[in-house]
Order: structure tokens, then sequence, then C-alpha cells
């Protein structure tokens, strides 16, 4: 079983131009909205960590217990979560500990990726278009080649095979500046990056 706020998605990117290639990972950072447990794909992967969670026992007549109080049951007779999901009470998740991966892997790793709005097309995860703000800040306005992917932290390990000198460091360090970056963004961008948040000027 997962403990609360163990996994941290991010995408890693190493950029190819410049003096040295350096790999940057750049976290998202969940604005506990809840916007994806309203709308959306169902979560398919159901663990019975949850029947444990609610108190339950893990036997067909709890299964259905459940699914039936929390969730209704999936028609060709796989069990999934419907959005609106069920368990987003008060606005939390109230199996978070034992959410679905899919819940817990989103936007990021998720295999239909990130919600759009049918009329503008524009994400909405708040959390996804904050996370691509600093890419565009950092990879794409700054950079003509580069290389990135999802990652997840701890599960993934850290790819630091280029991790940045110093100068690039606080090159990374006044890019995200410009964006209001918040106290546990930059803690999240540190511990990624196994790099000291010092304090520079944007402006520098
Ligand atoms: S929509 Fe995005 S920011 Fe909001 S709770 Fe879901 S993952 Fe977090
Ligand atoms: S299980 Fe939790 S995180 Fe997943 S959709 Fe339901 S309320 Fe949201």
């Amino acid at each position: 079983m997962k403990a609360l706020g163990e996994t941290i998605l991010y995408s890693s990117y190493t950029i190819l131009d410049g003096e040295e290639p350096y790999t940057i990972s750049v976290p998202f950072l969940c604005q506990r909205c809840g916007e994806c447990c309203k709308f959306g794909y169902p979560s398919k992967v159901i663990s019975t960590d949850i029947l444990e969670y609610l108190g339950l026992r893990n036997n067909e007549e709890d299964w259905l217990k459940c699914f039936e109080k929390y969730v209704g049951i999936f028609k060709d007779g796989k069990l999934s979560i419907y959005k609106p999901c069920g368990f987003y009470r008060n606005g939390e998740c109230m199996i978070h500990p034992v959410k679905p991966d899919e819940c817990r892997y989103y936007p990021l790793l998720t295999d239909l990726g990130v919600e759009r709005d049918a009329a503008t097309g524009e994400p909405k995860c708040p959390g996804y278009i904050r996370h691509n703000m600093f890419i565009e800040e950092l990879v794409r306005k700054r950079h003509r080649k580069w290389y990135g992917s999802p990652y997840l932290y701890p599960d993934d390990g850290l790819n630091l095979s280029c991790s940045p000198t110093k100068l690039q460091w606080d090159e990374v360090l006044r890019s995200i500046m410009y964006l209001n970056t918040s106290s546990k963004e930059l803690e999240l961008f540190s511990l990624l990056n196994d790099r000291p948040v010092l304090l520079v000027s944007a402006h520098a």
C-alpha cells in the first residue's frame, strides 16, 4: 500500500544544445482542485486495498456493496470508477492512500492523456497547465534541441546522468522565478534535480 504523498510526477528533459548537455526534471504539482474526480474517463484499475481501507472484506458481497454505494458496476463485468467519482467527498478523495494508479498518475502517466475542454482544447487540469508553463519557459523557449518524457519519483529513480552544472542550475532557477514559483514548487525542483535552491534574482 502506498503512503500518502509518496509519488511525485515529473517530466525530465535532456537539453542537447549549449556547451554541456544537461537533464532537468520538471515537477507536476497537483492543485487538489478535484476536477479530475468529476469528469473524464473511468479509472479501471481497482485494488483490494480499497476494501481493506473502507473496512470491508475481500469477497463478492462486499465488493458489490462498495461499488454500488460509491461507484457503480462496469457493464462488461469489470469493476471501475466512473466520473463523477463516488469516492470524492467534501472536496477530497476519501480513499486517497489507496486510490487507483490511474488517479495517482493522472495526468502525465495515463494511457489516455489529459482531459481537454471540447470547445477550446485547453487541458482541464490546472496542475498540467502550470507544469506546461515550466516546460515552456525552461525547455521550449530556450533550446532548439531537447528530449523529454514523463517520469515518477521515487519509483523510476532520478535521471541525473547529465545533472546541471552550478551555472546551468542558476539559469534554471532564474527561468522558473519568472513564473512566480511557489516555495513548494521550488522544493520539488530542488528535490528532483538534487540541487539546492539558492536565492537568485530573476533579472540577474
Ligand atoms: S485536475 Fe489536476 S490539479 Fe486538479 S485534482 Fe486533478 S490532477 Fe490535481
Ligand atoms: S478514486 Fe479518488 S482520486 Fe480517483 S477519481 Fe475517485 S475521488 Fe478522485
